[in-house]
């Protein structure tokens, strides 16, 4: 391939990625020569002129080009890009082997050096977004390679994420190898069978994100009443009630993912509970002028930040969500809290639940903390990857 393109970048603007970070933002850069295409390889350069890698040209986002390789002798082509993924996906081989389960993020984005590409294996499914214009660029080497690792029948795009309108591409679904997914998709994990929406759900139709939050859920629900609030698709419920919850009752706004959660139930054989159709804020108010008391409430919002500029609203929002629902944690109970907006640190989160603690007057101790699991990689270089944060609280 030729070169389309130079970016040339302000003086001293080389520092991130001299440390390996893999994004040029557009403030970084002093000159674009040629007329690279969006998606285009470009030479990226340090002023003085040094060649510092190429990376995938993204004219429409802040983030005009993410680095493909800090080799410049290396060219990203098919055969590099298809590498990425089927070295990505063997690096799951040991979850994948364990017996745990059949379902797992197989590509994590710039996590494993593919940036833009999510890929979820759900069993021989695998379900995928582009969500830049550098993957863009390679969707069909990147939908042949997804469908040549050992296994895979089907490859389904959900590229109907918000963030591609930021890239300045429209939303796109469908299947680009093999068969339709099954509507009968499940995920296999630890003898627990979830649906997996892969056509309408959220995501790629499963939060395989939460695997370990969902071990955590197994070893405090028995005996307990437990509230699940932002459910989906009852993951957790199911977990709590086939571990001998007392009570469970899951509220989401989606009706489909209470569906869902119905037939999660009944493929493992339980009874998941009391299904609430509503918006989490009105209907944890509801509970609480009812004076409802719960042993165990999980609490996982979907993103409240979008980026740094959300951080306050959504801080808000966080601590409003906690501090009802510790108000409605019978004495001894246990809160389970997530936060996944990357932009909220960890820090941060815990600040806003101690906020929420001393404002609900409850006293609480840190006795878990949750992650992203390893198949939502973080890389040392690339900070950003890590999201997803939990702590599990007991409370006086
Ligand atoms: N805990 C779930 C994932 C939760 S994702 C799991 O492990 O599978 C967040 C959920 O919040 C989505 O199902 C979405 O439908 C729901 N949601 C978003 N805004 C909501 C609101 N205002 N009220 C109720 N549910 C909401």
């Amino acid at each position: 391939m030729r070169v389309a393109g130079t970016l040339r970048l302000q003086p001293g603007r080389d520092r991130s990625l001299q440390r390996r970070h893999p994004w040029v933002f557009s403030g970084a850069v002093d000159r674009v020569d040629g007329d690279p295409a969006p998606g285009a390889n470009v030479l990226v350069r340090a002023h003085d002129g040094t060649e510092l890698g190429w990376a995938a040209y993204s004219p429409e986002s802040q983030i005009w080009a993410r680095m493909w390789t800090f080799d410049p002798t290396e060219r990203p082509d098919a055969a590099l890009v298809a590498g990425r993924v089927a070295a990505a996906a063997g690096r799951r081989d040991a979850l994948l082997g364990s017996g745990d389960t059949d379902s797992a993020r197989l590509v994590f984005s710039e996590a494993d050096g593919v940036p833009g590409l999510v890929a979820d294996r759900y069993g021989d499914t695998v379900v995928c977004q582009l969500t830049t214009a550098g993957a863009e660029a390679w969707s069909e080497v990147l939908a042949d390679a997804l469908a040549a690792l050992p296994g895979v029948r089907c490859v389904h795009e959900r590229s109907d994420a918000d963030v591609r309108s930021r890239e300045g591409l429209a939303p796109r679904t469908g299947t680009l190898r093999g068969p339709a997914p099954s509507p009968d998709l499940v995920a296999h994990e630890r003898g627990f069978r979830f649906v997996v929406d892969a056509e309408g759900g959220h995501k790629t139709g499963f939060y395989l994100d939460q695997r370990d939050s969902r071990r955590a859920v197994e070893y405090w629900a028995a005996d307990r009443r437990v509230l699940n609030v932002f459910s989906y698709t009852g993951a957790f419920s199911v977990i709590a009630a086939a571990r001998g919850a007392h009570s469970v009752l899951s509220i989401d706004s989606s009706g489909p993912a209470l569906e869902a959660a119905r037939r999660s139930g009944a493929l493992n054989s339980v009874d998941v509970g009391d299904l609430m159709e509503a918006d989490t804020f009105t209907a944890l108010r509801g509970l609480r002028d009812r004076a409802r008391q719960f042993d165990l409430v999980l609490l996982d919002p979907p993103k409240l930040a979008a980026n740094d500029r959300q951080v306050d609203k959504a801080s808000r929002a966080y601590k409003d969500l906690n501090l009802l629902a510790l108000k409605l944690l019978a004495p001894g109970g246990a809160l389970m809290t997530w936060s996944c907006s990357g932009a909220v640190s960890a820090d941060l989160f815990q600040k806003i639940v101690a906020g929420a603690a001393v404002d609900a007057g409850r006293t609480a101790r840190i006795v878990d903390r949750l992650h992203q699991p390893g198949d939502h990689p973080v890389p040392l270089a690339f900070p950003e990857a890590e999201y997803l944060k939990g702590l599990v609280l007991e409370v006086e």
